[in-house]
């Protein structure tokens, strides 16, 4: 990949080109040449020019075979030395904290010791103070107003001292601006004052609620309060889905109004990246479809989203698990797929299991005992509804309303659970309808290949596709490696096997449980390389460049039925397009990592929603 080539911009008359009056029909509005174009359309991989009219691709060629398409009034954009791609479509994300964490919060993921950690919060404490943007929080036990320092994306995985932060260590940042650090999945951390919001004062035992001597009977696979090895009192750290939940109730959430907001700030950051729609991964029981509804309405949508809508299990606060109510709410919505290509509801999402990092993923061989796991060696994760039947029913009630079945499972006992759930279900429908076009998807399936569980087959012969999240294998392999051991990581998220299966995969981030940039996605398929250590695992499941890019982009168009109308670039599609500074096709894959700040231009619909500051263009 050859750096610093420079976008050079010629708005150059094309004079007497083939003689049309302005504005006359056929005419382009812009025509990129002297690119690099890789189209994602098989009849016609690569060319060096593309031209754009209204909100549609026009022309792929040469320039020469564009000619036709050139008008007085079209502007030739000359991107010598950069590559054009289709805009990525990012097929598993929950954009709703992206904003927030560029301007409020502090995304822990550089993080590499718990200094770092200090570090990275007393910086924004100091940038929030200077810009008066650190208060205004309402604390919902009190309805009192004040400052709150929020953190995210931490895991302690990623840490050299392998543990979070304490309280006590959040406390040197701030003893009087309440502290709280989500985890990447199922985890909190906490300083002092949070604590106090609670009403613990840890110099009165008459203020200790059960929890703080004594783990509460109800925990699960997972769940840790982690505790002062003197005291044997927490100690502000929390992991796993219920112990988390005991500090909650402090913690401040945000006003509509500022949700919106960083759904919006969050879009923009992500058409930086290169990406032009997203499939959100679940509406929160309408809570984020509002957010999506709102920014729609008042055209600040700068990409396209998908959103499935979101079921979980009784008692879960992103859904309701009692077959019968989901029917009741179904059939109350009315519809199973709403919308345009700007922003449309379809497909349901669900979750089988819970994280491999968090050690709650359903796997037939337990995990590798770690220090913290009360269930030691016997550890094989949990089941988010253990009863088949009532399971098998919540999803056959979706499917009958119309709505695609899209299920996170990722232990390779949960895959194998969903899909012979998908199996059953699919072969019914195919019974009445033998053309029905069912695009199901396994959310993140990292273990799909086990011995004994290997879906590989089923998946190839159902067409249901693998809507993996490769990047998790490049930020989290260490905590993989460290919780099911080398042998099986050879096995984790096997994109050669997937592809040689003849089986889609679309890929996706998912963040906020990782960084959102699609390039560590395409970095981790073509070298399986992990951040912290630099360990390769499953080397021979590596893909190349452009089996990688695939995923992130016609296949992930395809996943929500939109291959007609994006993910490639051909004449008739949406000109969803980014202009990379840099030749894909050459250079070695390090590079790769690069491209997040090496994104020129991205177009949504003919229009440009970014444009790197310094670009020329
Ligand atoms: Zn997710």
């Amino acid at each position: 990949m050859r750096r610093g080539a420079a976008l050079r911009l010629s708005i150059a008359l094309a004079l007497a080109a083939c003689g049309r009056a302005p504005g006359a029909p056929g005419a382009a509005d812009i025509v990129f040449h002297g690119a690099t174009v890789i189209t994602m359309d098989e009849e016609l991989p690569t060319a060096d020019a593309v031209a754009i009219a209204g909100e549609h691709i026009v022309g792929v060629g040469s320039l020469a075979d564009l000619r036709s398409l050139v008008g007085p009034e079209t502007q030739l954009v000359d991107v010598s030395g950069t590559t054009i791609i289709p805009g990525i479509n990012e097929t598993h994300i929950h954009v709703r904290d992206l904003g927030f964490e560029q301007r409020t919060a502090v995304n822990l993921q550089p993080a590499r010791n718990v200094a770092d950690v200090q570090r990275l919060l007393r910086e924004r404490l100091a940038e929030l103070e200077r810009e008066g943007r650190l208060g205004g929080w309402r604390y919902p036990p009190t309805g009192q107003v004040g400052p709150w320092l929020f953190g995210l994306a931490w895991t302690q995985d990623r840490l050299e001292e392998r543990r979070m932060a304490d309280r006590r260590e959040l406390d040197a940042v701030s003893r009087d601006v309440p502290i709280s650090l989500d985890r990447i999945y199922n985890g909190i951390a906490v300083n002092t004052r949070v604590f106090e919001l609670l009403g613990i004062d840890f110099d009165n035992p008459a203020t200790y609620p059960d929890w703080f001597r004594r783990d509460p009977p109800d925990f699960e696979a997972g769940d840790i309060i982690f505790r002062d090895p003197d005291t044997g009192l927490p100690n502000g750290v929390f992991m796993g889905t219920k112990a988390p939940l005991l500090v909650a109730p402090v913690i401040p959430e945000k006003t509509f109004e500022q949700t919106v907001e960083s759904l919006v700030l969050g879009l923009e950051y992500l058409a930086s990246l290169g990406i032009t729609a997203v499939v959100e991964a679940g509406s929160r029981m309408g809570e984020v479809t509002r957010q999506y509804q709102a920014a729609y309405t008042a055209g600040r949508l700068p990409i396209r989203a998908v959103l499935y809508d979101g079921w979980y299990r009784s008692g879960d606060p992103d859904g309701i698990g009692d077959p019968a109510r989901i029917r009741e709410r179904l059939g109350a919505l009315g519809f199973n797929n709403l919308g345009d290509h700007r922003f449309r509801v379809r497909g349901a999402k669900s979750s089988e299991d819970g994280g491999l990092g968090a050690r709650s993923a359903t796997v037939s061989a337990p995990y590798l005992p770690v220090p913290g796991d009360p269930l030691g060696a016997r550890n094989r994760g949990m089941l988010r509804e253990p009863d088949l039947a009532r399971r098998s029913e919540q999803l056959r009630v979706l499917a009958e309303f119309g709505w695609e079945l899209h299920v996170h499972a990722i232990g390779d006992v949960a895959i194998r659970r969903v899909v012979d759930i998908y199996k059953v279900l699919m072969d019914s429908i195919h019974a009445v309808r033998p053309d029905a076009d069912l695009r199901w998807s396994i959310i993140h399936a990292y273990l799909p290949d086990e011995p004994g569980t290997s879906v590989i087959r089923d998946l190839a012969d159902y067409g249901i596709i693998a809507a993996i999240n490769p990047a998790n294998l490049y930020y989290e392999g260490d905590s993989f490696v460290r919780n099911v051991g080398p042998e099986r990581m050879t096995r984790h998220t096997p994109f050669r096997t997937f592809l040689e299966a003849g089986i889609r995969m679309a890929s996706g981030s998912d963040y906020p449980n990782n960084s959102p940039d699609p390039w560590a996605g395409i970095y981790a398929m073509m070298t399986r390389e992990i951040e912290t250590s630099g360990e390769v695992h499953g080397p021979e499941q590596r893909i190349p460049f452009l089996d990688a890019l695939r995923t992130f982009t016609l296949n992930g168009a395809y996943l929500t039925y939109d291959e007609d109308v994006r993910g490639s670039l051909e004449p008739g599609k949406l000109a969803d397009l980014v202009v990379v500074d840099a030749n894909l096709l050459e250079g070695a894959p390090a590079e790769i990592l690069e491209m997040a700040s090496r994104v020129l231009v991205t177009m949504v619909g003919g229009e440009i929603v970014y444009r790197r500051p310094d670009s020329e263009f």
